[in-house]
Parts: structure tokens; C-alpha cells; sequence
């Protein structure tokens, strides 16, 4: 094996190693600021279904796979010239969302008419939460980057999502006092392995210098999934589900939180999640995704 392959494989394995024990305490009850861990507490039901499913192995070997095959694009899988880049046609596929936006729900809007525009969506129904920004729209283009990551395990994309997301989210971030992911139920997390939400605010956390409180809120019953359903049927699928863990409840008084998931669908998720934390006190609650639905019919 040439040298150069080695020290990627290394590379590579110490950064999935950070990763996955970050994720692993952060899934079972640590908050990690600059690589620390800030506090402890251990859901044992979890931590145990994790390491017996071998979360973290399972994502040291794909880092392994990853850095030992040839660097693939994120989104098309043609060969690129290094890990996480996308190719020059993928890449003029992808629509990266720009200003002017929904003040509120951050969808792109068609025509700047001034700060603190919103969009007909959020005119119509204001959302629990404060304001959401994403990176690009969820289309096919990006559809099959988030896929490859989140169902197909690939993490070579990870810190590329994590910087782009840092910058659509700089003005949120600024204002908050600590970052958190939609979490999943156990029994999702142990068949998918790992909370790719988790990940991504990790990795955010540490490129803007503020606390990921990974466990802050939890999902207290699995739900069906979102897919296929309208509107009305998302919210009322995932309403009630999430609550602040009892930990949390004191620091959520009066704190500004950052709510970091894959993508932005109708928002019912993020919804679900803004009520439980503003129901404990929360005094702005932000949304961060990597892509978000913008297809009129989005609502219907
Ligand atoms: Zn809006």
C-alpha cells in the first residue's frame, strides 16, 4: 500500500475516531464545546443498544473504505481529485440558496422587497420557531448527496456540509447560546447507526465556537414516518414527541438554541421540537439545515 493511502487511512480513522466518540457521549448524555465535555449523564438503554450494534465501528470502517478508495463526488460518484469535493457538473446542479429569503422560514423568495421580508407560507401560518436558514434546496442534485450520507454511511462529505452550514447559519449562531440536533428514537438510531444531525452540529459547533448540547431533547415515542404525508398529517404526526431532558431544563431558560437537522421539509419536525423548547423557557429558537424544501406545493 503507498504511503500516501496510509497516512489518509490514518487520518481518516483519527478523525472518524473523534467523530464517533463525540457522537457516541454526545448521543448518551455528554455536551462537547471545543472537544470538551461539559457535562455527563448516561442513558444506559441507549449507550447499550449503540455499542452492541457497533455504531462507531461500523463508521471507523466506512471512514476506512472511504479513505482507502479513490475520492468519489458527493453527489454523482464520478472521480473527483480529493475527498468531500464535487464534480464541476454536479456541482451547477446544485441550487445553493442566496438572498433574498424569508426572514422567517429562509425559503428563497423571488424578488428582494426589503429587510424583514416573509414569504406567503409563513404570512399564512407563523412557525413555532424563530428563524430557519439552510445551505441549498432539496432537490435531486442535493437529494442524493444528503441520501449518500444519511442512509448510505458516506462521511467524506461531512465537513464541507458542517462549513456551509456555518456560513448559512452565521447570523443565527450569533445569537444563540448553544447548538443541538433533532434527535432520532433509539430504535432508529440503532438501525441507522448514527444521528447524521448529530454529526453535522458537532462539526458546526466547533467552527463557531459554541456548545452542542447533543442530548438536550428527547424523542419520547417512535413515530411513523414523515414520508408521503401532507401538511396537516406531518404536524400532527410529530406533535408532543419531543421534550427538554430534565438536565437542560435550567440552561434552556432565556437561551438562545440552534436546532440542527438534515433537511427542512414542511417544518413539522422543527416545529415539534421549537414548542418543547419554548415551553421550557427557551427565549429564541433557530433552525439549521442543510437543505430545505421549496416546491409550491410543499404545503398542500
Ligand atoms: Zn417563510
Amino acid at each position: 500500500m503507498r504511503d500516501s493511502i496510509k497516512l489518509r487511512i490514518v487520518n481518516k480513522l483519527r478523525e472518524g475516531l473523534r467523530i464517533t466518540l463525540k457522537s457516541t457521549l454526545g448521543l448518551t448524555g455528554g455536551a462537547i464545546s471545543g472537544g470538551k465535555i461539559l457535562g455527563k449523564s448516561v442513558s444506559g438503554r441507549m449507550d447499550q443498544m449503540t455499542r452492541a450494534l457497533g455504531g462507531g465501528a461500523a463508521a471507523l470502517s466506512r471512514l476506512a473504505l472511504d479513505a482507502a478508495l479513490p475520492a468519489r463526488c458527493l453527489v454523482s460518484d464520478e472521480l473527483v481529485g480529493q475527498s468531500g469535493q464535487i464534480a464541476p457538473a454536479a456541482w451547477g446542479r446544485i441550487q445553493f440558496i442566496e438572498k433574498p429569503i424569508c426572514e422567517s422560514c429562509g425559503a428563497p423568495l423571488p424578488f428582494d422587497v426589503g429587510a424583514g421580508a416573509i414569504c406567503g407560507g409563513c404570512a399564512a401560518h407563523t412557525p413555532v420557531y424563530d428563524h430557519a436558514r439552510a445551505v441549498f434546496v432539496y432537490d435531486d442534485a442535493s437529494r442524493a448527496m444528503i441520501l449518500n450520507y444519511k442512509h448510505g454511511g458516506r462521511m467524506d462529505g461531512v465537513a464541507a456540509y458542517a462549513r456551509w452550514m456555518a456560513r448559512a447559519g452565521a447570523d443565527i449562531l450569533g445569537e444563540s447560546h448553544f447548538i443541538a440536533p433533532v434527535p432520532l428514537h433509539y430504535t432508529r438510531l440503532v438501525r441507522r447507526r448514527f444521528n447524521q444531525s448529530a454529526i453535522l452540529a458537532q462539526r458546526i459547533g466547533c467552527l463557531a465556537r459554541l456548545p452542542v448540547a447533543v442530548d438536550l431533547l428527547k424523542r419520547d415515542r417512535r413515530t411513523p414516518s414523515q414520508y408521503g404525508k401532507n401538511w396537516r398529517e406531518r404536524h400532527r404526526n410529530v406533535a408532543g414527541v419531543f421534550s427538554v431532558r430534565p438536565r437542560w431544563r435550567a440552561r434552556v431558560q432565556g437561551a438562545g438554541v440552534v436546532l440542527v437537522d438534515d433537511v427542512l421539509t414542511t417544518g413539522a419536525t422543527v416545529e415539534a421540537c421549537a414548542k418543547a423548547l419554548k415551553s421550557a423557557g427557551a427565549r429564541a429558537v433557530f433552525v439549521l439545515t442543510l437543505a430545505r424544501v421549496v416546491a409550491p406545493g410543499a404545503r398542500a
